[in-house]
């Protein structure tokens, strides 16, 4: 590997709240960026770096996906269209009984291709044998934070739950001060996890200083199942066992009172807004303007690509961004920049990767390359508002994480995508006929 390289394009866009470089460059050296500047000038200065032009391209920091499920790619278009509850019990839990770690790696993969070629360079995922989406994600060589989803009743991946915990907490130790693994403690829900739980993960999560990620007030049921059960809404609830904090990131937040924006805003809670599953399985709209106005740190999420369908992060800014304006009948909510700042910086931040998010010096070179040589991203009077609206998965040509490229020329150089795509239908076929559906 090269130590250092220059890398230019006709544009680059620093950051969410940065005025895009016209003929810009970007002098890297290993995993950081030491200088973002006009090309001219920059190859100037480091004469003997060799320089890769990207050409006609937009440079911009890698998105984050902060809320994901990713091997469930094996479950896309099993059944749909069903209420939440049918879905889960007639099809999703039966077939999760009988997962087996083989499944979700390959799934994990299929879905890491996807999220290469959507401009993804870091992830927040939480499953069932998280050690195999691990090996996936080392593989791949994004950047995520993940964790086993845990749950009171006994899991296919661990079993009871004192050893999803034990798990846990090997994963926490096995991944101490790896440059690009975080290892996070995930209860998965308020339903699913008893307050026992809830104060276990979050006693486990403060003895290590790790982050802690959970689903919350993602529909009116949750909340009014909450209330009856402990004569609380979600929020309340995570606040009497102790779990409101500055490590807490939960999922969805669709279902809050004000009171219950000031509080997350207060307490330093981030939020994983996913528009597109919350659309998908009826649960509502979240109230992002709010959150924004409050000061509750944002971020963007896809949600598992069961509930989706896709891992596609730059039509999720579009959609975060369409579903307000709508809504509220008013085109100036959640200006592009907030959603570009929410798919990146503050994403990288509640997933506690401090220096990823911008491309800026001493920073993770962490970045992807839109093709601007496509018919649907011409012309360029504004490079932010083109990546927010206009991009696809399809027109991210480069990806790059921690100064090494992991994608080139729509090439993953990675992952083997034939045969993760290969291995995938094997197993969808396996669940089709467990299901009797074909
Ligand atoms: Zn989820």
């Amino acid at each position: 590997m090269r130590e250092e390289k220059l890398i230019k394009a006709t544009w680059v866009l620093p950051a969410w709240d940065r005025e895009p470089l016209y003929q810009g460059a970007i002098f890297i050296r290993k995993e950081r960026i030491i200088e973002v500047g006009p090309a001219q000038e920059l190859r100037e200065r480091y004469p003997a770096v060799p320089v890769e032009d990207l050409g006609e391209a937009l440079i911009f920091p890698g998105l984050v996906n902060a809320h994901t499920h990713a091997s469930m790619t094996i479950f896309r278009g099993l059944a749909e269209d069903l209420p939440l509850m049918t879905w889960l019990h007639e099809y999703i839990f039966p077939v999760e009984s009988r997962l087996r770690s083989e499944w979700v790696y390959w799934g994990a993969k299929l879905a890491l291709c996807e999220m290469l070629r959507s401009g993804i360079t870091a992830v927040c995922d939480m499953y069932l044998f998280e050690p195999y989406v691990i090996r996936a994600v080392e593989e791949a060589g994004v950047r995520a934070a993940l964790g086993e989803g845990l749950f009171d009743f006994p899991s296919p991946g661990y079993g009871p739950l004192e050893e999803g915990l034990r798990l846990t907490e090997d994963l926490l130790r096995a991944f101490a001060g790896h440059p690009r693994i975080r290892v996070m403690v995930m209860p998965h829900a308020v339903y699913t996890c008893s307050p026992e739980t809830l104060k276990k993960a979050a006693r486990l999560a403060e003895r290590y200083g790790a982050r802690l990620h959970i689903h919350l007030s993602e529909t009116a049921e949750e909340v009014s199942q909450c209330l009856e059960r402990y004569g609380r809404r979600p929020v309340a609830h995570l606040e009497v066992l102790g779990l409101l904090g500055e490590n807490l990131h939960v999922a969805h937040a669709v279902e809050l009172t004000d009171e219950e924006i000031e509080l997350l805003a207060r307490k330093g809670v981030s939020v994983a807004h996913c528009p597109e599953s919350n659309l998908k399985l009826g649960s509502g709209v979240a109230r992002v303007p709010e959150m924004l106005e409050a000061g509750v740190r944002v971020t963007l999420g896809t949600d598992g690509p069961a509930s989706n369908n896709d891992l596609d992060l730059l039509s999720e800014m579009r959609t975060a961004a369409l579903l307000q304006k709508g809504l509220r009948r008013d085109p100036t909510v959640l200006p592009a920049r907030e959603i570009l700042r929410m798919a990146t910086e503050e994403g990288a931040r509640a997933l506690g990767f401090e220096r990823c998010g911008r491309l800026e010096p001493g920073y993770e070179a962490d970045l992807a390359v839109l093709d601007l040589t496509r018919p649907d991203l011409a012309p360029v009077h504004d490079p932010l508002a083109l990546l927010v609206y206009s991009a696809r998965a399809g027109a991210v040509r480069e990806v790059m994480v921690a100064g090494q490229w992991l994608m080139r020329e729509g090439q993953i150089l990675t992952l083997d995508e034939e045969e993760t795509r290969h291995w995938v239908a094997g197993i969808a076929q396996e669940i089709r006929e467990f299901l009797g559906k074909s």
